[in-house]
Parts: structure tokens; C-alpha cells; sequence
């Protein structure tokens, strides 16, 4: 931190140090802790910086004794006096200050505090509405409020280091036009154009992209997107990005900047020094050997495929599937014979179907290379030799298998793996792995929509290789995609971008997007890339996730100083709230149902 002595401000607690021992100092902030003993009374004041003991002596200053009195948790005061060595045995390693403590001389208290709905910093679990609808006060917690000022440090670090790097950081609008990103809008309506409405960006990807043409080159922002979804624990309303794009570049270029500045965090941050390149893996083996597009690479179990081998089986489900045009896929969970019981195998049934499998074969492996248990008696020697071989299973391993489409399998395999790996402990919590994912499929076909969307969105620039294959086979067709992976959370992604509006309407066209709809919905876009668009590409960060995970939480609320809860309501504030008629009626809005009761 920096010396607040230094600077000329305020004395903060923690700027004392045992160099310190005899001068007088004058600090302010709140009770944190009250001890009476008698003739002494303790008090710990927390400021921003941290914490001091202070001492009010009943025989030495008998006027500031009187204050402390008055004295109760989180009262806000101003005290003086000189700071001392703590005597011999009464340290707290627990404190950066705890060999000190200030012997008051003055105090003056500057306001009173309410009986808490809380204690602050205490263990005790606190119901979540509570503590948001108190956040001034969470936020005094030391845990929330290091995770605040760090994330403080994180953006500014972000901002020195690509401003250094020739970024520009400009900002967009965010009453602007739907961008098709996948998740529902939040509208705005429109005041002075009736019955028209704003919709909060998704991300400021179409504007983006428009600065590239305006010939910015660099771009960056921290800016907040907002998209209605169902929230779950890493999601909010409104969550922050660090969004890029740069002009004229290569996913070589993208990926080298990103790297360099995680490397710069990490460093800076956490003192860690990352291996740079990062690895990269290719979202087809991403799937087939973690079945996971965001596979945590810090453990092994990863998933065989065994469809070759079980060509002839005499297990029905197995050949069935296979006939089909399904796979049969493993894990091997390493000594897994004596990490489950018979109870425990069973009791993954019911967790596969949570998963989305059908059901769940499994066999364990005993001595000499045999099979025993599950569907052991169906798989012949021939079989068996060659799975064994294929997994280097051993003997006390188990193998579990799925027979299914390959899209299946690979889903439930690659979550029962992680769920194995959670429940036995085989994830070394001291590593850092960051890992690409690179050429996604330009399209998948979504069942709800019963059409062809965008893996990563419809501006994404499809392979040079599978240009001739856009039309005839889609699905085949890669894209210059790539997926920033932190320890198996995907904490950013980007491409490079179309800069050509003929592709673009041709893309438009595979996705079923009519060229009306696509010049409604996007038609400032396609107009500007015909104004010579340079080629270029980006990327953008989830913030508050990496934030999250450098802080060791496992809620993203946990970054964020005002966030909503689970229902998308911020208890501090009580929004969002039923607004006056009169107000509807200026917008010329009527309501079709009466407003939800809270
Ligand atoms: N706009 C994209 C997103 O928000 C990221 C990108 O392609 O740059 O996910």
C-alpha cells in the first residue's frame, strides 16, 4: 500500500511501524472490536488501511478514559496519542500491527452507529439478503473489502499496461440497439421516441468493431454488459468486461497480448510467474479427451474412446448405440475399487442422469489384467485386453462407460470427471493452468431453435480452410475462435472478426438470418464494413470471474461492491420496483399484469 506518511494524508493504522514506537500520531476510523477491563479499556480501530489496538489508560489520560466509555462497535472516532511497543506476551501475530498499539491521549467520537444487524468480521454465517441489504457494512469486512481494493489494483494495472501498449480506451453507448449475443435484452423504453425502446448492451461487440473501421486500431474497454438471464453463482444482471479489439492482426496477435498481460497480473498481483506461451489445445480434443470445451487440465482421468473396439459387442446397449452411429466412451477412475463402494457406484446413477446420461456401465479392474463387477460378464477377453491397454488401467481401478451420440457421451463423461475429481481430491489447488481453446465449430445446430447459430457469435470469421464448405457442410466449418481457460473456467474469448460484408451476408444467410432482419437488426454494422473495414479481431475478459477466481471465492458477488442477488433484486437499493403511473403513462406504457409481489 502506499505510505499514507509518504503521501502527506491521514495517518493510517497500518502505516505504523515499530519505527514508529514513541511518536505521536492522530488516527481516524471505526471501533472494530471494544474490550472494558476495569481500568483499561481496548479498543481495535479499523480504518481502510487496517488495524491498530488502541489502549485507554484510566490513570494516565482520565478525559479521553471518559470518551472511550461512550465508546461502542463501529462508532466512528478521531483519536490521539503515542504509539507504543505492546508489552511482552501480549502481541497478535494475527495483525501486521500487532506488536503496537496507541496509548490514547485524546479521543473525540464523530458519530454513533446503530445497533448492528450483524457483527462485522465474524464467522457466524450471515443470510446473504442480510448482508446485502447492509452492504455499507459487509463491505467494512476485511475479506470484502481486500477483495474490492484489489480489484482496484487489477483495473488499474489493466489500464497502465494497455494504454503503454498504444490501447485507446473508449467507451460506447449503453442505450444502443439489441446485439444479437444469445441471451435476452434488457429494454429501456424510449420517452421521446413512443413506443420504441433502448436495449442495454450485451457486450460492446458491434461498436467495437466499428471503432476498427473508424481506424482506432487498438481498443479497450472495462465496461459493464448486461444480459437477462437466469442467474447462477458465477452470473449477474450486469457483469464487467475488459473488452479489445485491434485492427490488422492474427489470432497469434491476440492471444500474445492476452498473455502478456496475465503474465503482468500474476506477477504484479500475486507474485506468481506464469509459463508463457500457455498451451493450446484444439476444441475438438478438448471434447474428446476432457469432453469439455473448458477442461481443467490440472488432473488426468481423461476420456477413450473404446467405439473400436466394442464393434462387435455383445452388450445390447453398446452395439445398439454403435449401430446407431453412437460411441462408446470411458473414464478410469485410478484405484477407484477402493474409493467406492457398491452403495457409492449405485448412488452415480442418479448424479450421471443429473448429467444428462442414460444410465451408467461400469467394471473394475482386478489382478491379471481380469474384469469383475458391472458389465464385466458381457465384454470378451479380446475386449478386455485392448480397453485395459487403451486406458492403462490397472488393477483396483474402476472404469465407468457411456454409450451414447458422441455430443452425449463426451457431456457426461466430461462432468462425471470432474465430479470424481472434486470428490477425491485429485485437483492440486497450487497450480495455474492457462490453457487456449482454438478453432471452434463456426456453427452448431440448436435443437430449441431447430436451426443452425453462431458458437461464438455471427461476426466470427469462419477458417480459410472450410470457406468452400460454408454452404455445402456447415457444421464441418471452423472458425478463428479462440477461449481463454483458467484453471477449467473459461474466463475470456474472442476471434477474429469478418470484415467482409459479402461473407457476412452469406453467414447471415447459413443462419437463417434474412437480409431484412440482418439490415434491421445489424444493418449500421454491414454498412459500415463496406466502408473499407480493416481486418481485425478481439477478445474480452470476464472480470468480475477472474476476479473471483484470484480471490479464491466462489461467488462473483463476492468481487462485485453492489451486487444483486441470486433473483436478480439488490436488497441495499430494492430494485428494480413498481414505478408511479404517471411515469408508465409518459412512456405510454400499460401494464398487462399487476407488478409481482416482493
Ligand atoms: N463480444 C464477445 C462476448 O461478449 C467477445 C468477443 O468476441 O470479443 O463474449
Amino acid at each position: 500500500m502506499q505510505s499514507a506518511l509518504k503521501s502527506g494524508m491521514r495517518t493510517l493504522c497500518e502505516d505504523v511501524s515499530e519505527s514508529d514506537t514513541g511518536k505521536k500520531f492522530t488516527f481516524k476510523g471505526w471501533v472494530m472490536h471494544y474490550r472494558d477491563h476495569g481500568g483499561l479499556i481496548f479498543i481495535d480501530l479499523r480504518d481502510y488501511s487496517g488495524v491498530l489496538q488502541v489502549v485507554f489508560d484510566e490513570n494516565i489520560h482520565n478525559e479521553s478514559f471518559k470518551t472511550a466509555k461512550k465508546l461502542k462497535n463501529e462508532y466512528v472516532v478521531s483519536i490521539s496519542g503515542t504509539v507504543r511497543k505492546r508489552p511482552d506476551g501480549t502481541e497478535n501475530a494475527g495483525l501486521k500491527t500487532g506488536r503496537l498499539e496507541l496509548l490514547a491521549e485524546s479521543a473525540q467520537i464523530l458519530n454513533a452507529c446503530e445497533t448492528l444487524p450483524f457483527q462485522i468480521d465474524e464467522e457466524t454465517e450471515v443470510n446473504e439478503f442480510t448482508r446485502l441489504k447492509y452492504r455499507y457494512l459487509d463491505l467494512r469486512s476485511k475479506r470484502l473489502k481486500d477483495n474490492i481494493i484489489f480489484r482496484s489494483k487489477f483495473t488499474y494495472l489493466i489500464r497502465e499496461f494497455l494504454n503503454n501498449k498504444g490501447f485507446f480506451d473508449i467507451e460506447t453507448p449503453f442505450l444502443t440497439k439489441s446485439t444479437p449475443e444469445g441471451s435476452r435484452d434488457f429494454l429501456v423504453p424510449s420517452r421521446l421516441s413512443g413506443g420504441h425502446f433502448f436495449a442495454l448492451p450485451q457486450s460492446p461487440q458491434l461498436f467495437k468493431q466499428i471503432l476498427m473501421v473508424s481506424g482506432f486500431e487498438r481498443y479497450y474497454q472495462i465496461v459493464r454488459c448486461f444480459r437477462d438471464e437466469d442467474l447462477r453463482a458465477d452470473r449477474q444482471p450486469e457483469f464487467t468486461q475488459l473488452d479489445m479489439e485491434m485492427s490488422f492482426v492474427e489470432t497469434g496477435d491476440v492471444i500474445a497480448v492476452a498473455e502478456e498481460l496475465f503474465s503482468l497480473i500474476f506477477h504484479k498481483l500475486l507474485g506468481i510467474k506464469l509459463d508463457v506461451p500457455f498451451k493450446t489445445l484444439d476444441y475438438d480434443e478438448a471434447m474428446d479427451k476432457f469432453g469439455s470445451d473448458k477442461p481443467d487440465t490440472r488432473f488426468g482421468l481423461f476420456l477413450s474412446n473404446l467405439t473400436d473396439i466394442f464393434a462387435n459387442s455383445t452388450l445390447n446397449v453398446f452395439r445398439d448405440n454403435i449401430l446407431k452411429g453412437g460411441v462408446i466412451k470411458a473414464v478410469c477412475l485410478p484405484g477407484g475399487a477402493s474409493l467406492l463402494s457398491r452403495k457409492d457406484i449405485d448412488g452415480l446413477m442418479a448424479v450421471i442422469k443429473d448429467f444428462g446420461g442414460k444410465g451408467l456401465a461400469w467394471t473394475k479392474v482386478a489382478e491379471n489384467n481380469l474384469l469383475e463387477g458391472g458389465v464385466s460378464k458381457f465384454i470378451t477377453a479380446e475386449e478386455r485386453t485392448a480397453l485395459i491397454e487403451r486406458l492403462e488401467a490397472k488393477s483396483g481401478d474402476i472404469i465407468f462407460y457411456q454409450a451414447d451420440s458422441k455430443k452425449t457421451a463426451d457431456g457426461v463423461l466430461g462432468r462425471l470427471r470432474l465430479y470424481l475429481a472434486k470428490k477425491f481430491n485429485l485437483i492440486s489447488d497450487d497450480r495455474f493452468d492457462f490453457l487456449w481453446v482454438v478453432n471452434f465449430p463456426l456453427f452448431e445446430y440448436s435443437e430449441e431453435e431447430k436451426k443452425l447459430v453462431s458458437v461464438h457469435h455471427p461476426f466470427t470469421l469462419p477458417s480459410e480452410t472450410g470457406l468452400d464448405l460454408l454452404e455445402k457442410s456447415p457444421l464441418s466449418v471452423k472458425s478463428d475462435s479462440y477461449d481463454l481457460v483458467f484453471n477449467g473456467e473459461e474466463i475470456g474469448g474472442g476471434s477474429i472478426r469478418i470484415h467482409d460484408p459479402k461473407l457476412q451476408a452469406k453467414i447471415f444467410d447459413i443462419l437463417s438470418i434474412s437480409p431484412e432482419d440482418a439490415k434491421l437488426k445489424f444493418g449500421f454494422l454491414l454498412d459500415a464494413l463496406s466502408f473499407g473495414a480493416p481486418p481485425h479481431g478481439g477478445i474480452a475478459f470476464g472480470i468480475d470471474r477472474v476476479l473471483m477466481l484470484l480471490r479464491n471465492e466462489s461467488s462473483i458477488r463476492d468481487v462485485i461492491a453492489f451486487p444483486k442477488t441470486q433473483k436478480g433484486y439488490c436488497p441495499l437499493s430494492d430494485a428494480p420496483s413498481a414505478v408511479k403511473d404517471a411515469q408508465l403513462k409518459e412512456l405510454g406504457i400499460k401494464l398487462r399484469e399487476k407488478p409481482d409481489k416482493k
